[in-house]
């Protein structure tokens, strides 16, 4: 068997296509442009890239762009004024701090003093409760660029059995909740989860955020499952050149290529539907405030 590769970018592209449609439509009808803020401190060059390809995204999908380079001394008294001026900014609807923040600023501190009405991450303590109770919130943007591929692949995912491997608050924990709510049967598998492959095997889905190259193997994989990679990781390319590094998911991509379904590729899978998720959010969040019908395909 030889795997159907599920193409984030081509997926990302049409989401990003919608949001712009949208954002005409908002514009033209309402008067109104969705808004999104982002915030970085510090000079963190992984960081940087992200930064530039959301404002870069931001002005293609007809938004306002907000950016805000703070330098890495910049006191968390500093961070928190200016999260509230965009609080109480009105033409601000998205807000987003750049995560890591530098080691002396609280990061929750900071994550939950942004209006979880404008928290277009979805990390707000309000917004984690909210998801886990299964009320209306903003949603973490690389689960729900997840769920939008496996929806797409899948007609109905109720009933099916669900191993998320990963726990963190943002991306594992998250994932787990959104099958949940689709009603799948799901694990949450973590580094002292025992017999993981076995545990792996009964799943219809894989989603794998463990951030360990190529970790999961294809006799890991139930025969015809749909794997969805997460994990970004790079390792040296020798064979591309001295000293030349490459990208690699946590799925031995090739192996299990042979055995599941459906898998995504890393890179041009999970990773562009990141930043189209967080436009979605950033509309979503502006028809919020606005009392206008949100884009129900854009949301969970
Ligand atoms: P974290 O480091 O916060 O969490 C990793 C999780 O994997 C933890 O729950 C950890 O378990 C678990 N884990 C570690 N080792 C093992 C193991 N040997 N077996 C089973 N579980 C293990 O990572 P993130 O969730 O932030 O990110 C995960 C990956 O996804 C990374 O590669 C990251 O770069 C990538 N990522 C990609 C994004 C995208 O846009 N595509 C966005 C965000 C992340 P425990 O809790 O027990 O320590």
């Amino acid at each position: 068997m030889s795997a159907d590769v599920i193409d984030g970018k081509a997926f990302a592209a049409r989401v990003r296509t919608e949001v712009a449609g949208h954002v005409t439509r908002l514009r033209t009808d309402h008067g109104i442009t969705p808004g999104l803020a982002v915030v970085l401190v510090g000079e963190d060059p992984a960081s940087q890239v992200y930064v530039r390809s959301k404002g870069r995204q931001t002005a293609e999908a007809g938004m306002n762009g907000f950016e805000h380079r703070l330098a890495a001394s910049t006191s968390e008294e500093d961070l928190l004024a200016l999260v509230n001026n965009l609080n109480a900014d009105p033409a601000v609807h998205g807000i987003l701090v750049q995560l890591p923040l530098p080691d002396h600023i609280d990061e929750a501190l900071v994550i939950n003093a942004i209006d979880p009405a404008k928290d277009v991450d979805g990390f707000h303590v309000s917004n984690v409760g909210l998801l886990g109770t299964g009320q209306k919130s903003m949603v973490p943007c690389t689960p729900l660029g997840c769920l939008m591929l496996l929806r797409d692949r899948h007609e109905c995912l109720s009933g099916m059995n669900a191993v998320v491997i990963g726990r963190s608050n943002i991306v594992g924990k998250p994932m787990a909740q959104l099958l949940l709510l689709d009603s799948c049967t799901v694990t949450v598998a973590h580094s002292r989860t025992r017999q993981l492959p076995d545990v792996v095997r009964q799943a219809d889905i894989v989603v794998a955020a463990v951030g360990r190259a190529r970790m999961v193997r294809g006799d890991w994989i139930k025969p015809g499952a749909t794997v969805v990679d997460v994990g970004i990781n790079r390792i040296a390319a020798p064979e591309m050149g001295e000293g030349k590094t490459r990208l690699v998911g946590d799925v031995d991509f090739e192996d299990c290529s042979r055995v599941a379904g459906a898998i995504t590729p890393v890179p041009g899978g999970v990773g562009p539907m990141t930043i189209a998720c967080l436009l979605a959010n950033t509309l979503t969040a502006c028809c919020r405030v606005n009392g206008l019908e949100e884009p129900e395909r854009l949301t969970a």
